[in-house]
């Protein structure tokens, strides 16, 4: 038996070469870290519940005719994904301000901004992923200005989805983060969703209580975060109704 050769490890996922070529294993740990990895614990659930979650908005994203990088789910901590070129930057989608653009404007927590905003980070670790404008994107050759035109239009259809889905269930979508994929079908390339859409890379909000239900329960030490996520995955279906209360992240397979 050989070993499957490893492609990639983050600090929340694991991929692995796949069965064919240009697939993809992505296999979701338990680690959380935040602050560029300054604090960190493992979170026991959390991967199998991201997984989980990652594939429910994948194939509702698919259903809605948004392209993504989602093949089938495999096993309680691993989907068959599609491999792509990943474009070096942080799609950032704002509803409500919170985290660093309150901290960088000062605006309060909470507030409703005027439209939604969508800004980009360069993806790199070392620098912290810094906030950079569409001149530097393009000046650099990260993507080009039509690329740039077609990634703003697939965020934007993203936090529709995502915002409906998550009010029907009484959460308000503040924030999310995606990254985009390229792929290539013969001379013409596509732009898709990447990477996972799970509460790790979303701010959620309770619409009652404004509970928070996302990484912020870790990065703020709020409670615990098994219970945030298990609540999310119970509210949308995705943990069965009669099934393990909040705080055993049992899962249906
Ligand atoms: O920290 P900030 O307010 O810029 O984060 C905006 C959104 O992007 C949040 O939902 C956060 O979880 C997500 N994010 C992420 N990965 C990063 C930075 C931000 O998922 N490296």
């Amino acid at each position: 038996m050989s070993r499957r050769k490893m492609i990639y490890e983050g600090k929340a996922k694991i991929l692995y070469e796949g069965p064919e070529p240009g697939t993809l294993v992505q296999y979701f740990k338990d680690d959380a870290t935040a602050f560029n990895a300054e604090k960190k614990d493992v979170i026991d659930g959390k991967g199998a519940l991201n997984n989980r979650l990652s594939e429910f908005f994948m194939k509702g994203l698919m259903q809605i005719g948004v392209p993504t990088h989602f093949i089938k789910r495999l096993n309680m901590r691993e989907q068959l994904i599609r491999q792509v070129e990943i474009i070096p930057l942080e799609v950032i989608v704002r509803n409500v301000a919170a985290g660093s653009i309150s901290k960088r404007l000062g605006i309060e927590e909470g507030t409703q901004l005027p439209r939604p905003i969508v800004e980009f980070s360069y993806k790199d670790d070392a620098l912290g992923d810094p906030l950079v404008p569409e001149e530097y994107i393009i000046a650099f050759g990260w993507a080009s200005q039509q690329d740039l035109d077609d990634i703003v239009s697939l965020a934007l259809r993203v936090n529709d989805f995502m915002s409906g889905v998550m009010m029907a269930v009484g959460i308000k979508l503040i924030d999310f983060k995606i990254e985009i994929g390229r792929v290539w079908d013969g001379d013409f390339q596509r732009l898709i969703v990447a990477d996972e859409i799970s509460p790790d890379s979303c701010r959620l909000w309770d619409v009652e209580t404004g509970q928070k239900l996302d990484k912020d329960v870790f990065r703020r030490d709020l409670g615990n975060l098994a219970d945030a996520y298990t609540e999310v995955a119970r509210r949308l279906g995705v943990l069965p109704v009669n099934g393990p209360q909040p705080g055993k992240p049992t899962l249906v397979n």
